[in-house]
């Protein structure tokens, strides 16, 4: 296993804790293990390579507020901080005792309140320990890594099954186009960065025409074929900044990045004609000529920032379309054109 470990202490505790990793767990993982003297110098670090695990001074008065710090930001809340108290004398029974009972459960408690996932005594006097005593400090602090990087394993785990999660709830398996919930969620980000820029934003709505004659003629399997073959058409036709998604049955939308009116009514004209320029080789016997029929919509200042009332005017021009004869594209808000469509909404 690959694990990355940051120690943040002067470099005397640094010195320690980097021999006592590599002197303990080294042997079993792939480490990469870095050191920095203060939490200020470590919060770049983290932020760029966040490391696994990390291992604090406890001596040093910021470290509580990076534990803080990290705990508080959801993308690294699941690095693992581990505070270590480097004690300069033995700890162990029958000696010298440094720190008191009771000032110890408060330095736990404190850091444990503050986010640290665990609290660890040592001893840096190495010469004033017996030999078992400091196995056993070290059995204690590999230990302590392993339940660290278990966690963030886990972690990961799940991220990954999120991940695929994520990907199945938002794609459609059949044409492998992102589906209705994943435009819900893209849309009104393209709006916002569309506002943002000062940039166009159009959709354009698209209908196959007397689709449910194909499957009433030939079968739904050569229906899901035709619709698999449309989209592959469609796709391939697009700009990379265009993004396709299936609506619905044999319905899709097409998000317009930084287009206008008059470009997005060129563009579905272009697809709708190689669509219907060429039929569709369903098999080696068969072959479909499609059309389709489209609505485009362009963002008005107007428009609500979810993209419901944008998706609307789409809509409407596509039914537009669809009553005009099918095979054609309905837009009404190329406002720099004479030759504009009218239509209720937006009447010119
Ligand atoms: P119009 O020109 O008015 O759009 O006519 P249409 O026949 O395409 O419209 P209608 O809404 O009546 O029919 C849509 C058809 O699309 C009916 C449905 O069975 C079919 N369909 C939707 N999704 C799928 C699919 O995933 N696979 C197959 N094979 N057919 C589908
Ligand atoms: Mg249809
Ligand atoms: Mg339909």
């Amino acid at each position: 296993m690959n694990a990355s470990i940051l120690v943040v202490g002067e470099e005397s505790f640094q010195t320690v804790l980097v021999q006592a990793i590599q002197s303990t767990v080294g042997a079993t993982l792939d480490l990469t293990v870095e050191g920095v003297s203060t939490p200020n110098e470590a919060v770049p670090l983290i932020q760029a390579q966040q490391p696994d695990l990390i291992l604090l001074d406890a001596n040093q008065t910021s470290s509580l507020s990076l534990c803080t710090q990290i705990k508080a930001q959801n993308h690294l809340a699941w690095i693992y901080c581990l505070l270590v108290n480097l004690q300069p004398r033995q700890l162990a029974e029958g000696a010298e005792v440094v720190v008191s009972w009771s000032n110890r459960l408060l330095a736990e408690t404190q850091a444990m309140e503050a986010g640290a996932d665990a609290y660890l005594w040592m001893t840096a006097n190495i010469a004033a320990i017996q030999p078992e005593q400091f196995a056993q400090q070290n059995q204690r602090l590999q230990a302590q890594i392993k339940v660290g990087l278990r966690q963030v394993q886990n972690h990961r785990e799940l991220m990954r099954t999120n991940d695929i999660l994520s990907a199945i709830a938002l794609s459609d398996p059949l044409t492998e186009l992102n589906n209705r919930r994943a435009l819900e969620w893209e849309l009104p980000r393209q709006i916002h960065n569309a506002r943002s820029r000062n940039m166009p934003l159009s959709l354009m709505m698209i209908d196959v025409d007397f689709f449910k004659g194909v499957n009433d003629t030939y079968g739904h399997l050569v229906g899901d074929r035709a619709l698999q073959l449309i989209v592959a058409r469609l796709r391939h036709n697009l700009r990379f900044y265009d993004t396709p998604f299936r609506y619905g049955g044999e319905e899709f939308v097409i998000i317009l990045s930084d287009t206008g009116a008059r470009e997005a009514k060129a563009i579905a004209n272009r697809l709708r004609s190689l669509i219907a320029s060429q039929p569709f080789a369903i098999n080696a016997t068969l072959d479909l000529s499609i059309t389709i029929s489209a609505g485009t919509a362009t963002l008005l200042p107007e428009d609500d920032s979810r993209g419901i009332s944008l998706l609307r005017r789409a809509d409407q021009n596509l039914l537009r379309a669809k009553a005009q004869g099918r095979n054609q594209v309905v837009s009404c808000e190329d406002n720099t054109s004479s030759e504009d469509d009218s239509c209720e909404d937006n009447p010119t």
